[in-house]
């Protein structure tokens, strides 16, 4: 099917790009290299995009580089007023985005719907609302001087997002940036590319300055490693696998970049004796299977309190049973495909590690038995029981809707259990006992917690890890100060200095 007949028969009203966005224009690759983007429904091909290599990198450095000082210079206010229209259009423009988002990712319509496209337009209207706000501060110094720190923006920063998300990392990383007054060069994943274009399209339309932002799709080890090296990008904001991440730290070394890593996760999601089980239950299956379980923050250790497991799990199963697996743009889906083939069969081959280490599967582990989804990336909900926290299905990120049930006898266990891996991004816990929580929630190690409930986020709310997870954080007033820095400016009033060579 071609571009235009693919586009009417989904709905679309405005047309797909898939070309770079350099300099406020839609362009080829200096190579001429493009890389197909498959819908994971079948497997067909929805559009070959433009593939950025390293000249096309530096293209876009020096559109950035000419567009920064007068985007610097604007006031806080006008730059938020472009991100408020943009998040204006986003709203104007939410079937087409969310449409789209389905299409190249699999997610779910009604999760495009209600929550992407919802998401990434408050997320710019928050850092819109920030442009403004961002000031520095007075120091009481020796007298005579007047001491101010203000905060600057970095310059160029490149920012690279993975597939899971990818419109809504979009505007967790661009808005923040933007209203701080840096220029962008945003690599969306290969693999789904389609939605981060269509914001350039609209930063173009609410008014946004030619060379302020550049979304340049392209393969990681081109692209994406152009930008880590680029010496005239002074940070990268980083969004995927910590493999990935270690790889751009010693990228970014060159210049010493700053750098700002959101890595991967194991969530620990603790069911207490003395939770509400029919919360939890509903609760630990969202938290693993919405975007078919692919979020850093998942809820992929479901650890249920000894004298409530196998109770809870009864539930839990059934519930998982009950979810209507299908194509994502139909709006009664409740889990789609996985975004790849390739990362489908990574997650299945979890199946073969779960029981090679003696885990019991109790549900899943396969692809749907159904006709109609046999050419997508499905995976049936899975739920694995492992022997032991130490083992790999415990420790290591499947990325899939693949959820490994651990159990706990007492608080201090649990406790070890959920720390016990190298990540530390999100972690939940459902419980009635406020001290409990509350407890809990001190000594866990995670950059973000929930208490009876799992993976809210919001644009004020700081959102990141720490250890392997990653550092640095997006969104919130943190996320302004990331894409800053401090600049500390001395002025003698009237100081009386004697001296320092009397002559
Ligand atoms: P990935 O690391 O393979 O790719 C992420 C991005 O990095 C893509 O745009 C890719 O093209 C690019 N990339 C790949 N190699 C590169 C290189 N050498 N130099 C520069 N860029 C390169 O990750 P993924 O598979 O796309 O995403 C899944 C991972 O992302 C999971 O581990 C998940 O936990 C993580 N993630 C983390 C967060 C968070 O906020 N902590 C959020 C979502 C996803």
């Amino acid at each position: 099917m071609n571009l235009a007949d693919l586009q009417s028969a989904v709905g679309l009203r405005t047309p797909i790009r898939h070309q770079l966005f350099i300099g406020g224009r839609f362009l080829n690759a200096e190579s001429g290299a493009t890389l197909a983007t498959l819908n994971p429904h079948d497997n067909s091909v929805i559009a070959d995009v433009a593939m950025a290599g390293r000249a096309d990198v530096d293209k876009a450095v020096t559109a950035a580089r000419r567009a920064l000082p007068a985007w610097r210079r604007l006031s806080g206010a006008e730059r938020g007023r472009i991100l408020m229209r943009l998040a204006d259009l986003i709203e104007k423009n939410s079937e087409d985005l969310a449409l789209l988002e389905s299409l190249d990712t699999g997610h779910p319509l009604r999760d495009s719907r209600n929550l992407d496209v919802p998401r990434t337009a408050s997320c710019f209207r928050y850092f819109g609302g920030m442009a403004d706000k961002l000031h520095g501060d007075v120091v009481p110094v020796d007298a005579g001087f007047l001491n101010y720190v203000q905060r600057e923006p970095l310059g160029v920063v490149g920012q690279i997002v993975p597939w899971n998300f990818p419109l809504m990392f979009t505007s967790w990383k661009m808005g923040p940036a933007l209203a701080a007054g840096n220029c962008v060069v945003l690599k969306p994943s290969e693999i789904t590319p389609l939605s981060a274009l269509k914001i350039a399209e609209l930063l173009s339309e609410a008014g946004l300055p030619d060379g302020v932002v550049n979304v340049l799709p392209g393969l990681g080890s081109e692209a994406g490693q152009a930008i880590s090296e680029h010496p005239d990008i002074s940070k990268v904001s980083f969004t995927g696998s910590t493999a990935t991440g270690r790889r751009i730290v010693n990228a970014s070394s060159g210049n010493l970049k700053k750098l700002q890593l959101e890595l991967g996760g194991k969530g620990a999601n603790i069911v207490f004796e003395d939770a509400d089980l029919a919360a939890a239950v509903n609760g630990s299956a969202w938290a693993i299977f919405h975007n078919q379980g692919q979020a850093c923050i998942a809820g992929s250790r479901l650890m249920l309190h000894e004298r409530i497991a196998d109770a809870f799990l009864d539930k839990f199963v059934s519930l998982a049973r009950s979810i209507k697996l299908g194509n994502p743009l139909d709006a009664s889906t409740e889990m789609g495909p996985l975004t790849s083939s390739l990362h489908r069969d990574r997650v299945l081959s979890y199946v073969d590690i779960a029981r090679s280490e003696g885990g019991e599967l109790v549900m899943g582990g396969h692809p749907p038995r159904a006709e109609e989804l046999s050419r997508g990336c499905y995976v049936e909900p899975t739920v694995v029981r492992a022997r032991s926290w130490r083992d790999r299905v415990a420790q290591e990120e499947v990325f899939g809707p693949f959820v490994t049930v651990l159990t706990f006898k007492d608080d201090a266990e649990a406790l070890e259990i959920a720390n016990g891996t190298d990540y530390a991004l999100g972690s939940g816990l459902w419980t009635t006992n406020l001290r409990r929580a509350h407890q809990m929630a001190q000594a866990l190690e995670a950059g973000m917690v929930w208490i009876n409930s799992y993976k809210r986020v919001s644009p004020g709310s700081p959102f990141g890890g720490f250890g392997q997870s990653g550092y640095g954080r997006d969104m919130g007033f943190e996320a302004m100060r990331e894409y800053t820095q401090v600049k500390s400016v001395w002025v003698n009033v009237d100081a009386q200095i004697p001296p320092w060579y009397p002559r």
